[in-house]
């Protein structure tokens, strides 16, 4: 069996043109600009690739960016004067702070001196609550882009065998939940879960989000199942430096139902999933229904 390659960089680019589309009704018909915040400390390569990606998205929407560049070694009173003052800027609908932050900051105090509402990332404890209580909220952009690539294969998610592999307040904890809040039957492993091959087997669906070079192997895949992955990491090979994912591809796709490659697959989807984020924050902020996107 060869999978169907689920193209994240195809279905990011439909969503790009929708999302450009719906800023420009906003601004048409009532003058709402949504502005995103991006506030980076240090420089951090990889980070600054990601920032730097982000601007260029929201513009080529049509979005306002407003950046923030401060040095690594920018104190926690610092940070905080600077996120109270966007929080009250009602020019800014959204806030993220990339992560991670140099040690001198507390991430947790950090991520909560957000107002939720501006809390495109959803990392936010409050918005973290409302998705385990199943209410409206912002919700954070990489589950909501794995969920929008489940959707391509699988009309309804209600009683599939769905592992999530990785547990972070990133990734996998709010992917979970949000596998949950579609009814699917979840399990979620992590560095302290045994016989991982043999739950993999069982698994009709798998996202995976562990930070582990081609760590899933084909033979750990169910026949038929549809497979998500979310890792990034770079790898040396002869002598070149290229990006996989957690999983073993070349094998994996011999035996997968679905795949999402890497690069390719979520990476591309975050990123408008951001841009969404921010125009369901300017809707909300303005009392307007949120885009239907
Ligand atoms: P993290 O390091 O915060 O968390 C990793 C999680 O995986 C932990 O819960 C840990 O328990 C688990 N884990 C690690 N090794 C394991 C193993 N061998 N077996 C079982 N569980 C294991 O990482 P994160 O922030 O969640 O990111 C995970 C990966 O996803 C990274 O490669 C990151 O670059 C990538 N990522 C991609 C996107 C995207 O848009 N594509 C967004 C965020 C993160």
């Amino acid at each position: 069996m060869t999978a169907q390659i689920i193209d994240g960089k195809a279905l990011a680019s439909e969503l790009r043109d929708a999302v450009t589309a719906a800023t420009r009704r906003l601004v048409a018909a009532h003058g709402l600009h949504p502005g995103l915040a991006v506030v980076l400390l240090g420089d951090d390569p990889a980070s600054r690739t990601y920032v730097a990606s982000k601007s260029r998205a929201l513009v080529e929407v049509g979005m306002r960016p407003f950046d923030f560049k401060l040095p690594a070694a920018t104190s926690e009173a610092e940070l905080r004067a600077l996120i109270k003052k966007l929080n009250s800027d009602p020019a800014v609908n959204g806030i993220l702070v990339q992560l991670p932050l140099p040690p001198q900051i507390n991430t947790s105090r950090i991520i909560a001196s957000i107002d939720p509402d501006k809390d495109v990332d959803g990392f936010h404890p409050l918005n973290a609550g409302r998705l385990a209580s199943g209410l409206p909220g912002l919700v954070p952009c990489t589950p909501i882009a794995c969920l929008r690539l489940i959707r391509t294969v699988h009309d309804s998610l209600a009683g599939i065998a769905a592992l999530m592999i990785g547990r972070s307040h990133i990734v996998g904890n709010p992917l979970a939940q949000v596998l949950l809040n579609e009814n699917a039957t979840v399990t979620v492993a992590h560095t302290f879960t045994r016989h991982l091959p043999e739950l993999c087997r069982r698994a009709e669906l798998m996202c995976v989000a562990i930070g582990c070079a081609e760590f899933i192997r084909g033979d750990w895949i169910k026949p038929g199942a549809t497979v998500i992955d979310v890792g990034i990491n770079r790898v040396a090979v002869g002598g070149k430096s290229r990006i996989v994912g957690d999983v073993k591809f070349s094998e994996a796709v011999e035996v997968a139902g679905a795949i999402t490659p890497v690069p390719g697959g979520v990476g591309p989807m975050t990123i408008v999933c951001l841009l969404i984020n921010t125009l369901r924050a300017a809707c909300m902020q303005a009392g307007l229904p949120p885009p239907a996107l």
